[in-house]
């Protein structure tokens, strides 16, 4: 059994407003061991958005350090962040630099990488791709992330890899592996020998796809090319979202060979059985 949910959010994401508590309640009542709390961090994110990304370091600590007390026997409760990576000129090392910086200064215990930014631009909102052809986005996106791993060495795992699929504007909500396996390889292979890894993000079916983030094919492939590293994370901003379908990411994954899946504490690894 998965019994850790390590991507989810809190009101500290601008996109939630679940209290800290609540999830972690939510996760001992689902019989989960352990828990990591992955509030957004998306330094620098466009100015052009109401929703800023960011919270208060100090104050997420603090809430996060009682609720690991309070909880304590019942749940191994861990401090982690969502950091969005951006690959723009403009931006990249300012981002490179600060997300260093906060990795030295705080006691976080796992890091997320994510792009949530392409050329300035929420791709979630339709007006990205009114400019662009979906291969066009799904190739800037891979090369997005490509960079991302080349310059960003402060996370543990690529988040929700081909998450955009969500976004599509025809509603297809699907694309073909095959045509983008260059990329997506030298993304894998370049994780694997930095001793990083992906994770897998079980909101894919929350958003009535057939399959998790990324696809099963590309599973198969990390798998194949030696990636071990692989946590498992449900993305989830409600409690009702908490640990999504984690029956079915370990089925899928035992048919695919995997017999192991990451949790991480003070950003060292650990495997656990499925
Ligand atoms: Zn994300
Ligand atoms: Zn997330």
């Amino acid at each position: 059994m998965i019994q850790a949910d390590f991507h989810t959010h809190t009101a500290f994401s601008s996109d939630s407003t679940e209290l800290p508590e609540n999830i972690i309640e939510q996760a001992i009542h689902l019989g989960l061991d352990t828990i990591c709390i992955t509030d957004h961090y998306d330094h620098l994110f466009p100015e052009q958005y109401k929703e800023r990304f960011t919270f208060d370091l100090d104050a997420y600590f603090q809430k996060l350090f009682d609720c690991r007390e309070r909880y304590r026997g019942k749940i191994r409760v861990l401090c982690g962040a969502e950091l969005g990576l951006r690959d723009e000129p403009d931006v990249l090392s300012d981002c490179v630099s600060f997300y260093k910086e906060l990795a030295v200064q705080y006691p976080f215990d796992f890091f997320i990488g994510s792009v949530h930014i392409l050329e300035h631009t929420d791709p979630y909102y339709p007006e990205y791709w009114q400019s662009h052809e979906i291969s066009d986005g799904m190739t800037a996106y891979f090369d997005a992330l490509l960079t991302g791993v080349k310059h960003y060495n402060m996370f543990h795992v690529l988040g929700h890899l081909d998450y955009l699929v969500r976004y599509f504007p025809d509603h297809t909500n699907d694309y073909q592996y095959s045509k983008y396996t260059d990329q997506i390889d030298e993304i894998l292979k370049l994780l694997i020998e930095q001793g990083r890894g992906i994770e897998l993000n079980t909101a894919g079916y929350k958003y009535g796809l057939p399959y998790p983030h990324p696809r099963p094919e590309i599973l198969a492939r990390y798998r194949e090319l030696g990636g071990e590293i692989l946590t498992i994370g449900s993305d989830g901003h409600t409690t009702n979202h908490l640990a999504y379908n984690f029956s079915g990411a370990r089925e899928l994954l035992l048919s695919l060979g995997y017999r192991y899946y990451t949790v991480y504490e003070n950003q060292k690894p650990e495997f656990k059985n499925l």
